[in-house]
């Protein structure tokens, strides 16, 4: 299907005219088409094949002539014409938050920006922050996306990179067959930390070579970058770094801990190690010549008189002082979660009806789950209205009454507007079983203040994505996580940790810092599209690099352990 190139050549022929300072109404006719296009549910050639590109909606006679030219040619003739008078890398630059189209066209014509590196240079020798209307600030700013743009360049969210793990140990596991003993994923994958650089796997085997020759043939490798006895790595869709590692039975532990890191974790072990007279590396844990453990992991950390640490712990942020007094907290897992308590349906901007939505998530084996679609302010995701809001709670009222154990609580999301004030009265939110209230609008007024004043509200059970970060896309907001966790506790509010993979939002140190003041945090997919709901996993890994124990999690409350704890701030 060529649904995903049309989609990219409209988005970049609005940017191309945003570049050039063409009118709203025009960019934005490019990027409703786009959306149209992307949620198509046919084969866009196969309409253009039936002369049908006019039913897509907002395509109308000049946006089919573009297509049907890309179509038929690969190009847009007026595309390449416009791209002719615009900078290099125009859609790089466009991708620097902070750094709109306006000021883009601005330095391209008064400094000659034309790259990234010439942006840098710009910011640089000071020539940016003299362009009128820039000023320190402004340039701090974008200096500061550059930098967050470089890294996601290098780097692999943990969302993307746990799907690639799982889609190449699902192919070894069918093609070695016994040969594979134990397979495991490594490294920051395995710790589960939110961007990784690449992607570590380590089979237990007998057949090193034969192992390692296999990922090679895995379809999306690209380019072998080596292929040994013990070691493969290859890039797939040329782009990620695959390391798989073919580890003797003997070793394999010793491996899984060594490979596993943090860097900083192990540097504390071999110190440790040594003073206690040992010898750690990847082979095993040695005290002269003589191995002592290496098969199993816990024989390495056991050695050393220390309980065993999960691995989204092994940060040396005093995990190692803990397994020493034998105090791991027992971290919340995934078979604790009971609930997934923030989700849309079609009734604001998710891609599933409501009847639909609960049967994809009863599938997971969950008993209750809550519906917060968008409020009403939310207007770029078909927020509800009251009268939208109020038909929905009668209609999940009326699908729990057919339900069997399960229950499907009625909420919003509800937009903390610019002035501090909900988007819905309480007469509205009173009528509701559960309240995420999120900061969508305004990021820079006051967010501190914002979410102190929505915590105050009785009826509001969670604070939703509390910073409002985009892993590598957006910073969070300039918010006083001190003063939002402390008020948190005070008043039993849930601080969220959204697990989708581009939000991770409360980070892992905001989890930690939260959980340690008492606070109650609830993981949740905020899932639009049913693919999102596994997700989950990624929200309970980062809570597990917080420290979260189960009780500190409201997701794993039963419902009337839910109930009982939202009486005590409703
Ligand atoms: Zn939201
Ligand atoms: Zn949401």
């Amino acid at each position: 299907m060529k649904n995903n190139d049309v989609v990219d050549i409209l988005e970049k022929f609005a940017d191309v005219l945003e570049f050039k300072g063409e009118v709203g109404f025009k960019v934005n006719a490019y990027r409703k088409a786009a959306r149209a296009i992307r949620d198509l549910g046919d084969d866009i050639e196969k309409l253009w094949g039936e002369n049908r590109l006019g039913d897509i909606p907002g395509v109308g006679k000049a946006l089919q002539e573009k297509i049907d030219q890309f179509l038929r040619t690969g190009h847009i003739r007026q595309l390449d014409e416009h791209l002719a008078a615009a900078p290099k890398e125009l859609f790089q630059l466009l991708q620097i938050q902070n750094f709109g189209p306006k000021t883009a066209a601005h330095a391209y014509k008064e400094l000659g920006v034309e790259t990234l590196d010439d942006l840098q240079a710009a910011i640089s020798d000071g020539s940016l922050a003299r362009l009128a209307g820039m000023g320190p600030k402004r340039v701090a700013n974008i200096s500061k996306s550059l930098e967050l743009h470089a890294r996601a360049e290098k780097e692999i969210s943990i969302g993307l990179a746990t799907l690639i793990v799982a889609e190449v140990m699902a192919f070894l596991q069918e093609k070695a067959g016994d040969k594979l003993l134990r397979l495991s994923p490594a490294g920051s994958v395995r710790r589960c930390k939110e961007t990784v650089h690449d992607i570590d796997i380590l089979a237990e085997t007998n057949y090193g070579e034969e192992v390692i020759r296999l990922l090679t043939e895995f379809p999306r490798v690209t380019r072998v970058l080596s292929a040994g006895a013990t070691k493969g790595s290859v890039l797939l869709d040329d782009r990620y770094q695959v390391d798989l590692r073919a580890i003797q039975p003997e070793s394999y532990g010793a491996a899984q801990q060594y490979f596993t890191g943090s860097q900083a974790h192990n540097v504390r072990l071999r110190e440790m190690a040594k003073k206690q007279g040992y010898k750690i590396n990847e082979w095993g844990i040695f005290r002269g010549d003589e191995k002592i453990g290496g098969k199993d992991e816990d024989e390495i950390y056991a050695a050393l008189d220390l309980q065993w640490m999960p691995p989204e712990m092994r940060e040396d942020r005093g995990e190692i002082e803990a397994a020493a007094a034998q105090q791991i907290p027992e971290l919340v897992e995934l078979d604790d979660i009971k609930a997934d308590l923030h989700m849309h349906t079609t009734n604001s901007d998710g891609q599933h009806p409501l009847e639909q939505l609960v049967d994809y998530v009863r599938r997971r084996g969950y008993s209750h789950m809550a519906v917060c679609d968008h409020s009403r302010s939310a207007i770029y995701a078909n927020g509800l209205s009251e009268d939208r809001l109020l038909r929905l709670v009668r209609d999940i009222r009326a699908l729990n009454a057919q339900l069997d154990n399960f229950v499907v609580l009625a909420g919003i999301e509800v937009d903390i507007l610019p002035d501090g004030s909900l988007d819905f009265s309480d007469d509205i939110l009173r009528q509701l079983d559960f309240v995420v209230a999120s900061i969508h609008s305004a990021f820079k007024t006051d967010p501190t203040g914002r979410t102190l004043a929505a915590m105050e509200n009785r009826y509001v059970d969670v604070i939703g994505h509390p910073t409002g970060r985009l892993i590598a896309r957006r910073q969070g907001f300039d918010i006083d996580m001190e003063r939002i966790i402390a008020a948190a506790t005070r008043n039993g509010t849930a601080l969220e940790v959204n697990s989708s993979w581009d939000r991770l939002d409360l980070s892992d140190i905001n989890v930690r810092k939260a959980v340690q003041a008492g606070a109650r945090i609830s993981i949740n997919t905020d899932t639009h599209h049913e693919k999102h709901l596994s997700m989950m996993a990624l929200g309970v890994g980062t809570a597990r690099r917080g420290w979260a124990r189960k009780q500190d999690v409201i997701n794993t409350f039963t419902l009337d352990q839910l109930r009982a704890w939202q009486k005590r701030h409703r």
